[in-house]
């Protein structure tokens, strides 16, 4: 069911760019809002928690750095896809394989806390759709050829599964349980800080923002 769900949800994102051609922003940016603030509370009041209890804080400390240099230097390569937006040419034509291997890293991280933390599906769950709406815009606004953009997609899709599945079956996610998840939370903490940031344009105010960015940590406090 985590599968299906994972895999569903980027799939008919990307299957909503490619046939409504969405045009408003404001609504991706308002999504993409909620996403940061709810994954930002189930890091903070569910991962942070299970590690501390089972660990030396000042070792889990490292590894949670650590994470969030591994998410600096992946975005070298994503351009920042993994928090919503992208910098890419898109006059390329080429398989984009920097971008896809360092979104695979990510997401097949992502996928191993899931087997220990149910809730926290739902947190990559919402926080995939938006991403994949905007990868999805830039593959089929680049010049990649469809077939190649729908097999970025499907692959795409299946790395937090396999993440998840190897959390399930490898014998080292249980050894390591602590500093995988340690890492995976400084990923999280990168990215859905950096998404709460750069949506904010010019520090406007912004009603519906704020409205949904305190519904993602209500809910995600209620789970
Ligand atoms: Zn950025
Ligand atoms: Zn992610």
């Amino acid at each position: 069911m985590t599968y299906v769900l994972l895999i569903l949800g980027v799939l008919l994102s990307f299957a909503f760019v490619y046939f409504m051609r969405p045009t408003n922003n404001g609504d991706l940016k308002l999504l993409l809002a909620f996403s940061g603030a709810f994954l930002l509370s189930l890091t903070i009041f569910e991962l942070f928690p299970s590690v501390y209890a089972i660990s030396d804080s000042k070792t889990i400390g490292v590894y949670i750095m650590l994470g969030m240099l591994l998410q600096v230097f992946l975005e070298f390569f994503s351009k920042g896809a993994e928090h919503g937006h992208m910098h890419l040419d898109v006059e390329k034509a080429n398989f984009p394989w920097l971008l896809f291997v360092s979104l695979s890293i990510h997401s097949l991280l992502e996928g191993f806390p899931i087997k220990t933390h149910d809730h926290l599906i739902y947190g990559i769950l919402i926080h995939k759709i938006p991403i994949a709406m905007v990868l999805g815009i830039f593959l089929l606004n680049s010049k990649i050829k469809i077939i190649h953009a729908v097999l970025f997609m499907v692959l795409f899709s299946l790395m937090t599964p396999f993440g998840n599945y190897m959390a399930v079956h490898f014998d080292f996610a249980t050894k390591y349980y602590a500093p995988i998840t340690a890492l995976v939370i400084g990923v999280f903490l990168h990215i859905s800080t950096i998404i709460l940031f750069e949506s904010s344009e010019g520090h406007k105010f912004n009603l519906r923002k704020l409205v949904v960015i305190i519904l993602g940590i209500i809910i995600a406090y209620s789970l």
